[in-house]
């Protein structure tokens, strides 16, 4: 047996899977695939609303939202945003606290006013920035929910008289949120909804009725809001499967259940860390993430003694990030409690074997 730490493509739900297979074969019993249907057809119309309505009931919205499919990843996002919602006169704030913050900056600052207001760059994005002096009046606030890489989340919003637009690949879903806050929210499918593929984005209608962008048609949230996201082809099975991910989340108590049983493996997993000389978490504890939670061995020499450890235990994915090194747990939503004990028995194991605890002349070498 397996356990998937891994950040994205990642973990998801058992029985999303054999559903999914099942519809790849058989698809509502009528003898065709799911991948082999019209996005037109009835049946796939019909999947398109229910993944629309999960997606609204999941987050305590209704009217006045638009829930959208489309592709480009979180990546197409940075710059669609842009294009969309600032106006020529207008400016962005941008808090940026890791390498996807930085990016959206980067590309956002392409095409509009943007003013990069905050940044834990500083300490190697260990930390989510408290207290930013949010200048007002801004269009928006860009933050970065979840920082995948480092291990970092926001557990409060930052105050701003702006919406805020999210990016939020890596949490959604993972917790309860206070819909008022937000103008739009975007993410890649991949790490805790569904396939590579989807990028689901949410936005308040009002927020978009800002001004008349003359933007490339497909790059166009008011046509895809009008098409009902299928101006073109939307990418069919990812909806598909992020339907049987969100019915999951649905009939396990939904958001505020979810966020539970996350913050039980986390708690859990920095427990262990927090408890051995022989592991180091890598970022501010307040600032720790439900989601990826990084840390990094006392002595990087055992690195690969424990990744050996781990592979026996049928731990994967949980090599750090290559711009950061050390270990990386990703534990999404689907991820059981079960794998989050496995790994801390290895890193018990490890320290029995290893430790800093053992007298340096019985440690094995
Ligand atoms: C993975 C990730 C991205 C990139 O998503 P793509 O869908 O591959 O473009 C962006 N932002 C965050 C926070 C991520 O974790």
């Amino acid at each position: 047996m397996k356990h998937n730490f891994s950040a994205g493509p990642s973990i998801l739900p058992k029985p999303v899977f054999k559903e999914a297979a099942e519809a790849v074969l058989n698809f509502n019993n009528s003898g065709l695939s799911i991948l082999e249907i019209s996005h037109r057809s009835p049946d796939f119309v019909a999947v398109m609303d229910e993944t629309k309505k999960l997606v609204k009931g999941l987050l305590g919205i209704g009217d006045g939202w638009q829930v959208l499919f489309l592709t480009g990843g979180a990546s197409t996002q940075f710059f669609m945003t842009v294009m969309n919602l600032l106006g020529k006169d207008a400016t962005a704030h941008y808090i940026d606290t890791g390498t996807w913050s930085k990016k959206a900056i980067k590309e956002a600052a392409r095409l509009g006013n943007i003013n990069a207001v905050a940044s834990s760059a500083d300490k190697g994005y260990t930390y989510i920035p408290k207290d930013v002096d949010i200048p007002a009046g801004g269009r928006y606030l860009h933050v970065t929910s979840n920082n995948t890489i480092f291990g970092t989340q926001y557990h409060s919003w930052p105050q701003t008289d702006s919406p805020i637009v999210a990016d939020m690949s890596s949490d959604i879903f993972s917790r309860p949120l206070d819909m008022s806050k937000f103008g739009l929210i975007y993410c890649g499918a991949q790490k805790n909804l569904g396939p590579a593929g989807l990028t689901l984005v949410i936005l308040r209608d009002d927020f978009l009725a800002d001004f008349e962008p003359d933007i490339p048609t497909m790059l166009d949230y008011r046509i895809h809001i009008a098409k009902d996201s299928s101006f073109n082809t939307p990418p069919v099975f990812p909806i598909y499967v992020s339907m049987l991910t969100l019915r999951w989340l649905k009939s396990n108590g939904g958001l505020s259940a979810m966020a539970e049983r996350n913050m039980a493996k986390s708690s859990l997993l920095y427990a262990a860390i927090d408890r051995s000389p022989d592991f180091k978490g890598v970022v501010n504890k307040e600032d720790r993430s439900n989601m990826n939670v990084t840390f990094v061995l006392s002595n990087p020499e055992f690195e690969p003694r424990f990744l050996e450890m781990c592979n026996a235990a049928g731990i994967v994915g949980i090599k750090g990030h290559r711009s950061v090194g050390g270990f990386r747990a990703s534990i999404y939503n689907a991820l059981p409690i079960e794998s989050v004990q496995v790994l801390v028995d290895v890193m018990e194991q490890f320290s029995a074997k290893y430790g800093e605890t053992k007298s340096a002349s019985l440690r094995a070498v």
